[in-house]
């Protein structure tokens, strides 16, 4: 997928290169590193309600598994293909590693527009999917995870598939499931909280006061709808957020608690939301606020409105929102980000939890994922921020070190196989 100056797998094989470089990889392993061990690509027939077949597309890249099972979410959304997918299948395997989570980097998608399909195209085209990827996905192969476009109905029908499939309830094969079928307290809400954490440790690190702190956040979805409740609650000003059909700004201040109601009583959109203007989402990228997090797709800050990017810290929600070239011009410009590997690492994190609570078939109380995602999360924290100073490097170099030296360390210790 090309958006702006560089595609994500572009920008994923540039982050990895710099973090290779930095570590004296040797040629070989860094071409190991870069290259998925597995990708697939399946056709998905689907029939319609109205009795036409239509073939969809479908990708599962299972990047490294040298720490452990593929871990990585599935994406339904038009513009998904087997680069972004790759790209996206990669940065799972720096974040596993750097969050210290016993997992390798996988990702999966159809290329589709959900919204044009009813509840049970999206039942069959999901169950058709999964039964193409039983071979290679489950508890101890692979674990998908809902990305945009899929929910915890999705993960559901995946793991009815799946199980179905092999002839016993298998709950461990998907995380971030409903709690009725081994879902974990505190999944819903992980990668929204994991971005709250990072950003008061970004706020404690540059001296900044939450309450006086402005934040826009781009994507009002499953990351930015409680990015922005959590944010909200901890005293900051959320003033403008957006979807993909624009956005609302109030300088006053947004209640993203109202506008999650104001949706889930049937607004399409967050645009119209009553005392607001309306912006896009472009406007939204460049408004005058102390905080950034962008919470949609990669690519959506490029060499083209880098310069114009007024927040002095961006918290990356979604994977891979800024492109290489613009890293470069916002870390000259001084902006401190905190990189998607590390900010919106909560949501694999309390994943690993569910798969554990799965295995042991024993859950623990929403205080206790609560409290260990933030141990996680602030030690990862620690590690880049301690890293990033000590070298005085960018944080995103810091988080890409890390994960990668981690993932280098178990290829040499487990040796090549034959
Ligand atoms: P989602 O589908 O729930 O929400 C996506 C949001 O982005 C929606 O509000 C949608 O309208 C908006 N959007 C879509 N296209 C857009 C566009 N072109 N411009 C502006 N807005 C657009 O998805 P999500 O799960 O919230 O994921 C968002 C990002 O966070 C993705 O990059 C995803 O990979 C990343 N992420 C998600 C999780 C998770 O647990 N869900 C974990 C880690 C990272």
């Amino acid at each position: 997928m090309i958006l702006g100056s560089g595609s994500a797998w572009d920008t994923a094989c540039v982050q990895l290169a710099n973090a290779a470089r930095h570590l004296g990889l040797d040629d070989g392993l860094h071409e190991l590193l870069r290259t998925p061990r597995r990708s697939i690509t399946v056709s998905v027939p689907l029939l319609r309600d109205d009795g036409q077949m239509m073939v969809l597309t479908g990708y599962r890249v299972q990047h490294n598994l040298a720490r452990g099972p593929g871990k990585g979410g599935i994406r339904y959304h038009p513009s998904t293909d087997l680069d972004e997918v790759k790209a996206l299948a990669m940065w799972m395997t720096w974040k596993c590693a750097l969050m210290g989570i016993p997992y390798g980097g996988a990702k999966g998608g159809i290329a589709v527009e959900p919204g044009m399909l009813s509840r049970q195209e999206r039942e069959r085209m999901t169950r058709r999917y999964a039964a193409e990827l039983v071979p290679l996905i489950g508890p101890e192969k692979d674990i998908p995870a809902p990305d945009v476009g899929t929910d915890e109905q999705t993960m559901a029908w995946i793991m009815d598939t799946y199980s179905t499939h092999t002839g016993h309830t298998a709950t461990g094969v998907v995380t971030g499931k409903p709690l009725s079928i081994g879902g974990s307290a505190g999944r819903a809400g992980a990668t929204s909280r994991g971005v709250q954490l990072a950003l008061f440790a970004a706020l404690r690190q540059t001296g900044r006061d939450p309450h006086a702190t402005t934040v826009a956040i781009q994507g009002f979805g499953k990351v930015g709808a409680l990015a922005a409740q959590y944010l909200h609650d901890a005293g900051c000003k959320v003033v403008a957020v957006s979807d993909v059909k624009g956005g609302v700004h109030n300088p006053q201040g947004l209640n993203p608690a109202a506008l999650i109601r104001y949706l889930a009583d049937g607004a399409e959109t967050v645009v119209g939301f009553p005392a607001t203007d309306t912006i896009t989402n472009d406007d939204l990228l460049e408004l005058d606020v102390d905080v950034l997090v962008p919470a949609a797709l990669e690519g959506v800050i490029t060499v083209e409105n880098a310069d114009r990017i007024r927040a002095s810290i961006i918290v990356e929600g979604a994977n891979g929102p800024v492109t290489a070239e613009a890293d470069r011009i916002l870390d000259d410009r001084g902006v401190l980000i905190v990189p998607d590997i590390l900010a919106n690492g909560g949501g694999v994190a309390v994943s690993y939890f569910e798969w554990v609570q799965d295995i042991q078939a024993y859950f623990w109380s929403e205080d206790e994922v609560n409290d260990r995602l933030r141990a996680l999360m602030e030690r990862a924290y620690g590690e880049v921020a301690m890293l990033a100073t000590t070298q005085g490097i960018s944080m995103r170099g810091a988080a890409h070190i890390i994960g990668v030296s981690r993932v280098a360390e178990a290829h040499r210790t487990r040796g090549l196989y034959p």
